[in-house]
């Protein structure tokens, strides 16, 4: 009996067959949908995330992670190996709030796993944004300590904060002044276990009119700006129906969020009226011609209304103070990048299927890393983003078991990829080596 096999045999299913990935990671459904449902029935509103930190440290530290480090913002950051190759393997541990609980047909942070007619699918909030992408990033990166990590890579896995706050704040912060440059950023938020390159960027505006208060009585003596601002909300509304489409990540859009005034009461003409609008970006469009041209609008110009970007300001858990302008960045990663191609391979070797290229609707911390600092960013996660923020956020198992063989599998195969180009690029740098001698320079 050589080695290979009695590897093979004391371990079950071999990982390096088709599907062996996939069967050694349904070895740890019960562990990922446990951690999952210890992730969502520990709230952690953006900034409130300590003890969701502290439940994500023991789960990296007992699955023998080389080193588990808490960042100065409060992201829990893991590490196994220490090659040359970096990967970045993110989620974010922070959730939006429930809303109303009437909407709830049960307790948002009691895990609820309801049969299907796959492997069950966990109820609560958080589940598909993002703390099935977590669990999963987390027993993925533990399968593949535990099968021989790669010695060309460093994996580093990381529980971001704050990212519903303000997308890509943390992560930015990590990237450029907690860890070294990575070769790849991948996001743990919900794909359908397919491989996703993009999403479009944003900006979050304050459209504010002041107006000239009096009694209500008599409302000719003052201005009410409620009424002034009225044609700009009209403006925004047709603006938004011509803004462009492009293929990959489809429309630019803008919403009008808010609408408020402040007043001295039911009994008086408001002094102020504000409008608050999310404008999403898609490609080739750009934060500040965005803001200049919601400046531009003549009902804008004609009210004297005055548009500004809004400020994002918190402390975190950790009580470190954070600013940031609410301005975040248009990001595709290109279709044939090393980082895609490894994604899609993954797919065929640990799923036994090539996963379809898509983009998120959504806003992810690819704003950061790719859209911002230009490091290479894919997305792979279990669960859709449909159920993201509603009362049935919910997180399939069978794409918790998925999502652990690709993360499992991901860092060889892209360390493959980019040894497969390096030694392509050497040939083809050689041949046209052969073929420019003599010709222009
Ligand atoms: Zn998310």
């Amino acid at each position: 009996m050589d080695d290979a096999l009695v590897g093979a045999w004391s371990r079950g299913p071999d990982p390096a067959s088709p599907g062996g990935l996939l069967q050694e990671a349904e070895l740890c459904r019960r562990e990922v949908s446990g951690l999952l449902g210890e992730l969502v029935r520990t709230p952690s509103l953006s900034t409130g995330e300590a003890e969701v930190a502290e439940t994500l440290r023991q789960a990296m530290g007992s699955l023998d992670f080389d080193e588990v480090t808490v960042d100065p913002l409060g992201c829990v950051v893991g590490r196994i190996g220490d090659g040359p190759v970096r990967i970045v393997y993110d989620s974010h541990v922070d959730t939006v709030d429930v809303g109303s609980r009437a909407e709830w047909a049960r307790d948002p942070f009691e895990p609820t796993v309801l049969p299907d007619a796959g492997g069950g699918v966990l109820h609560g909030r958080g589940a598909s944004d993002d703390k099935g992408g977590m669990a999963a990033m987390v027993h993925g990166a533990g399968m593949y300590r535990r099968l021989g990590p790669d010695p060309r890579v460093t994996l580093y896995v990381v529980g971001s904060v704050q990212e519903e706050a303000c997308d890509g704040l943390a992560l930015e912060h990590l990237l450029t002044r907690v860890l070294p440059r990575p070769d790849l950023v991948v996001l743990g938020e919900a794909t359908r276990c397919q491989v996703f390159r993009g999403n479009r960027g944003r900006i979050e505006v304050l459209v504010r009119l002041a107006g000239s208060s009096c009694h209500a009585s008599a409302p000719e003596r003052g201005r009410n700006p409620v009424y002034a601002i009225a044609p700009i909300v009209d403006a925004v509304r047709r603006l938004d129906r011509r803004l462009p489409t492009t293929e990959l990540l489809g429309r630019g859009s803008v919403a009008l969020t808010r609408i408020e005034c402040e007043t001295g009461g039911l009994n008086s003409v408001p002094s102020t009226a504000s409008i608050y609008l999310d404008r999403r970006l898609t490609e080739g469009e750009d934060p500040d011609a965005a803001l200049a041209e919601l400046r531009d609008l003549p009902e804008v110009r004609a009210a004297g209304a005055n548009v500004e970007l809004l400020t994002y300001e918190a402390t975190s858990w950790t009580g470190t103070q954070v600013r940031q302008e609410k301005r975040f960045a248009t990001w595709a990663t290109p279709a044939d990048h090393v980082g895609v191609r490894a994604g899609l391979a993954t797919g065929e070797q640990a799923l036994g299927r090539r996963p379809e290229l898509g983009h998120w609707v959504f806003s992810t911390n690819g704003v950061a890393s790719m859209g911002k600092l230009g490091i290479p960013t894919i997305g792979f996660g279990p669960g859709d983003e449909v159920h993201a923020h509603s009362a049935h956020d919910q997180c399939p198992i069978d794409d918790l078991v998925e999502a652990v063989a690709w993360y499992a599998g991901f860092p060889g195969r892209f360390a493959d990829t980019l040894a497969g180009d390096a030694a392509a690029g050497r040939d083809a740098a050689a041949g046209r080596g052969e073929e420019g001698k003599g010709g222009p320079g």
